[in-house]
């Protein structure tokens, strides 16, 4: 009999599907990524299978697996394993996840998540949420994601769309977001809001502004790093735009630490790597808008597991959800 020692953690996104396999502890031993097939999860597991395969030594290996997480981009049923509304996996949509996954991988349990929820769970157990029960995080991705632990357990709502922080209503005359609306965080917070302020203010300075150079210069290029290294290099403009989103962020924060009372709040994502630019005027925000005395200065901190922290927190997921090995 094959000794279940190890659990695939897997978190898929539009564009790849990163993997790690680990050990009983949640310890990554291994971590990969193959290309998703947006249009086929046949195409993808097969991808997958045959990746994690080579590391295990061949298909023989995969009586090993415990137990595989998956964390996936979209709304994720994960009482029937249905995949609801994924905008970047359209042919992903409606799929029964568990049985897709065991066309090759094959009976093997899954636990599933959405991948906010995965990447939250990582960090519960494995980054920068260890030792806490009540946990709240911000991704600062393109669009701006989020995820609720209460006494140790995900929060996942009535109709698996919990934790949609970024469409938490700031101002209904700020800035247009992608949902339709207007002042969510996500316009000011996201990377899509924060650049599309970057060229206004391009457009509105003077044509020898730094900005004005960075952005004509890197055109449709010009991602959030490109902005933070010019904030850092003293750009006051460039400064302003990550501190407006900074505070907007300790708005949004304030509200849900009203709310829930979190031990400890974590803001990850791409956007996040802007660091201090964006936690410094959000941890000046936060303290003016709660209420209870105990709860000012909850510690808002960076996530600390990076890209793997979805496929870690689904790997966790399976662990935990009782399978006998
Ligand atoms: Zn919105």
């Amino acid at each position: 009999m094959v000794k279940k020692d190890l659990f695939l953690g897997v978190d898929t996104g539009g564009t790849g599907v990163k993997y790690v396999v680990t050990d009983q502890d949640g310890s990554v031993m291994t971590s990969g990524e193959v290309p998703t097939d947006p249009a086929s999860i046949a195409v993808s597991m097969q991808r997958l299978g045959a990746a994690v395969a080579d590391t295990l030594g061949g298909k023989s290996g995969f009586p090993r697996l415990a137990g595989l997480g998956m964390a996936c981009a979209g709304i994720v049923n994960s009482a029937t394993g249905q995949l609801g509304r994924s905008p970047n996996l359209p042919g992903w949509q409606g799929r029964n996840l568990p049985r897709d996954i065991g066309t090759v991988f094959h009976k093997i349990p899954v636990a599933l998540a959405n991948d906010v929820n995965g990447a939250l769970y990582g960090e519960f157990r494995q980054g920068a949420g260890r030792n806490c029960r009540n946990l709240v995080m911000v991704a600062l991705g393109t669009g701006v994601g989020g995820g609720v632990i209460i006494d140790s357990k995900l929060v996942v709502g009535a109709h698996f769309g919990a934790g949609e922080i970024g469409h938490m209503n700031l101002d209904p005359a700020g800035p247009s977001c992608t949902c339709g609306g207007r002042g969510c965080l996500e316009a000011w917070a996201g990377s899509t809001g924060l650049l599309r302020r970057a060229r206004e203010a391009a457009v509105e300075g003077k044509a020898d502004d730094e900005l004005a150079r960075l952005v004509a210069r890197r055109g449709e290029l010009l991602n959030t790093l490109d902005l933070a290294e010019l904030a850092s290099s003293g750009d006051a403009v460039a400064t302003e735009i990550f501190a407006e989103a900074g505070r907007r962020l300790g708005q949004a924060i304030g509200n849900i630490v009203n709310l829930l009372d979190p031990d400890r709040v974590i803001v990850g994502g791409g956007v996040a790597q802007a660091g201090e630019l964006i936690l410094k005027p959000c941890r000046e925000t936060v303290p003016g808008l709660v209420l209870a005395k105990e709860s000012k200065n909850v510690p808002v901190v960076s996530a600390e597991l990076g890209p793997l922290a979805a496929a870690v927190g689904a790997a966790c997921l399976a662990r935990e959800m009782g399978i006998p090995g």
